[in-house]
């Protein structure tokens, strides 16, 4: 029998674009995770707004453990019963009059700016190539999506890059609206810039790039890959804000662990991608959609409204542990995906603060050098939250100290 893996083998076998912690989970269950040495840890990253219900949710194990004796996998030359149930509640439940289902964020916003750039070549011929993104976005790693995201040095090392792509600062309507124009395709917005700082879109913002992509006749996508399937307090973002995209993408929470990816759009998008012009192997697998179905499922009403009162819980948290240690500077975001920025004596230090809070057993994420990030499953327990911030504060008293 071979020894048991340790954190030493990443190095020895890993390709380093990670660089993960020292400890090895093994084991975890609705918000706690246990390491190889015993240890537990409150979760408050959720695997990065993924784990949405939790970790070894019972009805998502149930659900997955009932279709894994059914049918993994057949492929796209046929379909299957749980992809269409999967199709049929996001259509009911959204703007959207279609979907398009793969295994990733990236993936997702792949086919969305690959359908905008379609259907503009379609519906106006060439020359209506340019899509307009905004600084600090995160889309993804694919050469496409990387490059259209708003941190270019992660896609600088790869050029040549694909073209025709525009960042502009993120809430500024003016630079939109002086800037876009009839050979603007489409604009791809964040509600919320997750992984860049965890930073909210004005209301009159997504309202204005709403507007101007209608008098431009370009295509406005949300990517809802971090702020969907609840994590807002809504199914997704742009209902609670109110204005509609004409191509919404989804993933991480939408799979509650499981590798899902979906763009949802108007059928008038949706038919210029007929049989042949985009695909995938594995997505739209009946496992994947069994386990989306039982997250959406479970994203009710009162699971929502819980949403909203936990981010309430968490803000106030912050706010106290700011009067007593001036550690923070700003506090933002909307229902579980907070983010709170270190007051300037502690910039660029995030990644320390949450290595230190790992020690003391709660996990965290970073946006960015200067922002702690909190994306827990959207149903952590209070008595959980107790426990993480008793560890967070203990921490931050050696963070400060
Ligand atoms: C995580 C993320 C992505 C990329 O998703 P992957 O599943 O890692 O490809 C895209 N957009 C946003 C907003 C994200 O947060």
């Amino acid at each position: 029998m071979s020894a048991r893996p340790h954190r030493d083998d990443f190095d020895k076998y890993m390709v380093p674009c990670f660089s993960p912690a020292p400890f090895i989970p093994v084991k975890a269950s609705g918000s706690q995770v246990w390491d190889q040495q015993g240890k537990t840890y409150i979760d408050l990253a959720g695997g990065i707004a993924v784990n949405a219900l939790g970790h070894a949710n019972p009805h998502l194990a149930e659900a997955l453990k009932a279709q894994i004796d059914r049918l993994w996998h057949i492929g796209n030359g046929y379909t299957n019963e749980p992809v269409l149930q999967l199709a049929k509640t996001l259509v009911e439940s959204t703007f959207a009059d279609k979907v398009f289902f793969c295994n990733s964020g990236a993936e997702a916003n792949e086919a969305a700016l690959k359908l905008a750039r379609k259907v503009a070549a379609d519906r106006h011929g060439k020359g209506k190539s340019e899509i307009i993104a905004f600084q600090n976005a995160f889309h993804g790693r694919t050469l496409f999506t990387v490059t259209v995201g708003g941190q270019p040095k992660y896609s600088a090392d790869y050029a040549p890059l694909p073209g025709d792509i525009t960042h502009l600062p993120y809430n500024d309507l003016q630079a939109v609206s002086d800037h876009i124009s009839e050979r603007t395709c489409a604009v791809i917005v964040e509600p919320i810039i997750g992984e860049g700082g965890v930073r909210p879109a004005d209301p009159a913002f997504l309202q204005g790039l709403r507007q101007l992509c209608d008098r431009y006749h370009a295509t406005l996508i949300f990517d809802e890959v971090q702020t969907g399937a609840g994590r807002t307090g809504s199914l997704y973002a742009y209902q609670h804000y109110g204005v509609e995209p004409d191509i919404l993408t989804s993933a991480k929470g939408l799979g509650g662990g499981f590798p899902i990816g979906a763009m949802l759009t108007r059928d008038a998008w949706a038919q210029a991608f007929q049989p042949g012009t985009h695909g995938t192997t594995f997505g739209g697998n009946p496992l994947a959609a069994t386990v989306a179905s039982s997250v959406l499922a479970q994203l009710d009403s009162a699971l929502l409204e819980g949403v909203k009162a936990r981010h309430s819980w968490i803000v106030a948290r912050l706010a106290a542990l700011t009067t007593q240690y001036g550690v923070f500077s700003d506090i933002r975001g909307a229902g579980l995906l907070i983010g709170a920025e270190l007051a300037a004596p502690y910039r660029g230090k995030a990644k320390t603060l949450t290595n230190l809070a790992a020690e003391e057993g709660v996990i965290a994420l970073i946006a960015g050098p200067d922002v702690l990030r909190f994306a827990p499953a959207l149903n952590i327990s209070y008595s959980d939250l107790e426990t993480a911030f008793a560890r967070l504060e203990r921490a931050i008293v050696r963070f400060v100290g």
